[in-house]
């Protein structure tokens, strides 16, 4: 087994990788195979060859006992613990989004709670005709589309996951985020080969592009596409013909009634709505807050490092942060400032010519309904309260401001049925009830981990199994011991 990098170690690779990094401009010129004069393993210029790779490495991983992947695995998991620091710094330098602490934290969360091969389980049925078994087979090469916001972890949980079910696995990574997601694919591959595995297990682009996610939506050795982003990608992987798993945009709601802990409710909202500067799908984007208790909750944010802008700060504030895009129609839409996704707060405060101290992590405005900050999902530490008078208003809200996505939504309340109530009506993915976003990932909350949560298609929280495709032996009329 490969030895721990020492704390020395670890500074200097950060410095090379950094340097490396900042040296690039634009971050996607940065060269994605290589890094303090080391080369990526597994990352290829053509994604043709990347598949092909993959085909070799799922012939490799068929061959292998479940032992021996789990041995990998482990590997994976004990680099990844070791690493995380380095990803989360060159994840946030090279997207120039989230905070390194939080993304060291993403990276052990999903080394520690990512099932690996003892989430694959076996059934079998006996009766008067004999014995059947269902087990759960690898598809082969799975093409796997990854985000900026999460690249590495997403890189790092797919894999284990995918491996785990038996599969090989192609990466096309965001262009914007080649470096992380690259850097990932090598310590899954550095793992690998010092357990004895193959020494390519997955595979990525040097430079991906939509003309490579494309050859790898069309090309006959890819037998399942898993898609993590927005909803142009995910509807995409669906239009592709294959078999896929979606895993698309949220804008998650949060009600507080007036039956909540309103001091923990205040500080939980704040702490998920901020964790990673609200770069994850699942965390808080709007508030719906029942009317007789907003001023006590606003108070508590206040507290909880909360600033808040009047409403014209916020409409000049949303023409900051929303912009127009032409789309090939000519038709003008406002899509989100790719400069303030992911920023910090009081580097977004500075746009409006507010200086603050660096305890400032969440921007709050109380705005209505409609208001963009509601609607859109921004993917930056602002967030909209909007009151309401009541249960019915709250629900009505919330759930059109979800826009169907059925993706995530929250609720800090002791009333039974207004929590089940919304839980019904909103028909979320994931549904976290008076605690942080994050407990919804197993953070602070039960349950195993995932970057990629599959509303559209409905695997959810997605883990090993969610990637095999389900085969059944018959042997009748024998083999039954009773
Ligand atoms: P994005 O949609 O900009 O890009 C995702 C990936 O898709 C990238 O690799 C991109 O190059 C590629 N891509 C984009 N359009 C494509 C197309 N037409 N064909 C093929 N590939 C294409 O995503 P992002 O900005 O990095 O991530 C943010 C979005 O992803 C948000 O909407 C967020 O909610 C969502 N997201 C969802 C999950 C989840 O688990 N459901 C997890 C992370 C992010």
């Amino acid at each position: 087994m490969a030895r721990n990098l020492t704390e020395a170690e670890i500074r200097e690779v950060v410095s090379q990788v950094l340097n490396q990094v900042s040296a690039a401009a634009p971050t996607a010129s940065f060269d994605s195979t290589q890094y303090a004069g080391k080369k990526f393993v597994g990352v290829f210029d053509d994604m043709n060859d990347a598949i092909a790779a993959a085909q070799v490495a799922y012939k490799a991983v068929r061959a292998m006992s479940v032992e021996k992947r789990e041995q990998l695995i482990t590997e994976i998991r004990r680099l990844t613990r070791a690493e995380a620091h380095i990803m989360a710094e060159i994840g946030v330098k090279e997207t120039g989004m989230g905070r390194v602490d939080h993304k060291t934290a993403k990276h052990m969360l999903v080394a520690d709670k990512t099932p690996g091969t003892e989430d694959i389980v076996s059934a079998a049925k006996t009766g008067d005709n004999g014995l059947t078994l269902v087990e759960m087979a690898p598809f082969g090469v799975v093409g796997a589309i990854t985000p900026s916001t999460n690249p590495s972890e997403t890189v790092i949980c797919n894999s284990i996951g995918m491996i785990a079910a038996g599969n090989g696995v192609v990466f096309n990574p965001h262009p914007n985020a080649i470096a992380t997601s690259n850097y990932a694919v090598d310590l899954v591959n550095r793992a690998s080969k010092a357990m004895g595995g193959p020494e390519i297990l997955v595979c990525s682009m040097k430079k991906p592009t939509l003309e490579s996610a494309a050859i790898m939506q069309s090309h006959p050795l890819i037998r399942l596409l898993v898609c993590t982003g927005g909803p142009g990608v995910v509807k995409a992987v669906l239009s592709s013909g294959k078999k896929a798993i979606g895993a698309g945009a949220g804008n998650p709601p949060v009600i507080v009634d007036d039956t909540a802990d309103i001091a923990k409710a205040g500080k939980d909202i704040i702490d998920g709505c901020t964790f990673d500067n609200n770069l994850p799908c699942i965390a808080e984007k709007e508030v719906f807050a029942f009317r007789n208790i907003a001023d006590e909750l606003i108070s508590i944010m206040l507290k909880n490092g909360a600033y808040m802008i009047d409403s014209a700060q916020a409409a000049k504030l949303a023409d900051i942060v929303l912009v127009d895009k032409t789309d090939k129609k000519g038709n003008v839409r406002k899509i989100v400032n790719r400069d303030c996704v992911g920023r910090d707060a009081k580097v977004i405060l500075s746009k409006l010519g507010i200086t603050v101290s660096d305890d400032i992590r969440c921007i709050i405005c109380e705005t209505d309904f409609n208001h963009p900050f509601v609607q859109e999902e921004l993917m930056m530490p602002i967030l909209p309260i909007v009151r309401v008078n009541d249960i019915d208003e709250a629900i009505d809200l919330a759930v059109k401001a979800e826009h169907g996505n059925r993706h995530t939504a929250h609720m800090h309340s002791k009333n039974v049925d207004n929590l089940s109530r919304f839980a019904r009506e909103v028909e979320t993915t994931i549904f976290v009830k008076n605690a942080p976003s994050y407990a919804g990932i197993g953070f602070g909350g039960e349950g195993h981990a995932t970057f990629t949560i599959a509303g559209p298609t409905g695997e959810g929280i997605t883990s090993a199994r969610s990637f095999t495709r389900q085969r059944r032996c018959v042997m009748a009329e024998s083999f039954r011991i009773i």
